[in-house]
């Protein structure tokens, strides 16, 4: 097999996996394309001159709308790209069963490349681009952060939308997720996509029927390297850390480091906001980044970087035991194949990295309903609200004023309900993919994960017709 680009690769697994769902002629081909994708090139006049840039929004798959997904800004974003990434939108929505079809977006851009007003600027102008065509809206086409963009690009998308005005003003907060909580925003959407990769290692090694990794079947003791150092990367290594894994190493795009005692996730990240890099960690052992991923042993691999940085070439001598798959497509076809024969169990990115778009949509729903989200649930407020008003009492001698217990009842339970509506829903697709993967003995989880999928999307088509 010659090597395959990102967008051939999901393209195989989505083949590997229609071959074993009972589909209708033609429809594998159908889920399996994106319906469109729109290009757009615009200008910005920025230190004295006019910079032109181009960037894309493409759709995958509007079985049920708002179709839902990030916008990546990267200096080597491309179409095939963003096409993979909207396809594998449309997949982990309908894997974790959240209501949105799938979409993707990208400006090619180095952030580093601008100031912070230049950045926003740009970032208003590609709003603008958008908005036109109903590529932002909060019925149809739902952004969020990827790559290279957070709260802060959210933020100033949601205003340039609500300036814009085409939408009901009642709904205009739901056109983007991942909004800081003062604009709109939900507890718990930063570290969400990290707090998802922690539930879904933990729904793999608590369920019955999955092998032990070293004998276990808990985190604690566990080795683990992290390839990728920013949001995912960092979240996924802070929460596998509390739960009593070793993060042996960790591998960025400029070195990668190494203790077999373990690192300390927050001693590292003050490292590189000194330093400028995470490399020469005081007490860690240096090593180029290429070295990093191919050679460092460990029980667990979790990259979290970018696609196709697991490759034929560089997978053969990779010694782990279970790779986690916390970004898009870092694992190649031909690499899962060589892996598979191998004994290395995949844990696949539409599975594990859903916690990001799991939590957007529950600050979505917090937009359209307009209900603060803890409300909605009053077993834990009471609960949750109440152990911190008693802790608070218990530390003042004194009983708090009920405005104030009915503020913290509420703020509680936001991130109480992010937190355990989401472990849930991992727990849950878990097991889905687990008992699909009992008709198909033979199939990966990756492959089982994607027939969950095809099956349900596949469901949605029979139901309209097509
Ligand atoms: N960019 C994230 C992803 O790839 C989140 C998407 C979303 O929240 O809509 O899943």
């Amino acid at each position: 097999m010659a090597q395959q680009n990102f967008l051939e690769s999901v393209e195989h697994f989505i083949d590997t996996a229609t071959a074993q769902v009972d589909l209708p002629e033609g429809l594998a081909e159908r889920i399996a394309q994106c319906n469109s994708t729109y290009a757009v090139r615009f200008g910005v006049k920025l230190r004295g001159r006019i910079h032109s840039f181009i960037g894309w929004r493409s759709v995958h798959s509007e079985h049920i709308e708002p179709v839902k997904g990030g916008i990546r800004y990267a200096p080597d974003a491309n179409q095939d790209e963003v096409e993979a990434l909207a396809t594998l939108m449309s997949l982990k929505c309908a894997l974790v069963n959240i209501p949105f079809g799938g979409s993707k977006g990208a400006l090619q851009i180095n952030p580093a490349d601008w100031s912070e007003d230049e950045l926003e600027h740009i970032t208003r102008r590609f709003t603008q681009e958008l908005a036109r065509r109903d590529l932002i809206h909060p019925g149809r086409n739902v952004p969020a952060p990827d790559m290279g963009t957070g709260e802060r690009e959210m933020a100033w998308m949601a205003d340039e939308y609500r300036k814009i005005g085409t939408s009901d003003a009642i709904n205009q907060a739901a056109c983007v997720t991942g909004k800081p909580v003062v604009r709109g925003g939900i507890e718990g959407r930063v570290e969400a996509t990290g707090r998802g990769v922690q539930y879904a290692l933990n729904a793999y090694l608590n369920h019955p029927d999955t092998p032990p990794v070293s004998g276990q079947k808990t985190a604690k003791g566990l080795t683990v390297v992290v390839q990728g150092f920013g949001n995912v990367g960092y979240h996924a290594a802070k929460f596998l850390a509390e739960d009593g894994a070793i993060i042996t190493g960790i591998v960025e795009h400029d070195g990668a480091i190494f203790d077999p005692l373990g690192l300390d996730v927050e001693a590292v990240v003050k490292h590189r906001n000194a330093t400028g890099s995470i490399t020469h960690f005081p007490g860690a052992e240096t090593t180029t980044s290429s070295d990093g991923l191919t050679y460092m042993e460990a029980d667990i691999l979790i990259p979290a970087a970018k696609e196709n940085a697991i490759t034929a070439a560089n997978c053969r001598d990779a010694k782990y035991q279970l790779i986690v798959e916390a970004a898009n497509g870092p694992i190649t076809a031909e690499a899962e194949d060589i892996l598979t024969e191998r004994g290395v169990v995949v844990l696949p990115d539409l599975y594990v990295n859903a916690g990001g778009v799991v939590v957007s949509y529950f600050e979505w729903v917090k937009n359209i309903t307009h209900l603060p989200f803890g409300l909605m649930d009053k077993r834990q407020t009471a609960s949750s609200g109440q152990a911190v008003v008693s802790a608070l009492e218990g530390i003042s001698g004194r009983p708090l004023a009920d405005d104030q217990r009915r503020l913290i009842a509420r703020d509680t339970s936001e991130i109480d309900v992010v937190r355990s509506g989401l472990e849930e829903i991992m727990t849950r697709a878990f097991d889905d993919i687990m008992a699909r993967q009992k008709e198909m003995p033979d199939a990966t989880l990756r492959t089982a994960a994607y027939a969950v999928t095809i099956a349900r999307i596949a469901d949605y088509y029979r139901a309209i017709g097509l």
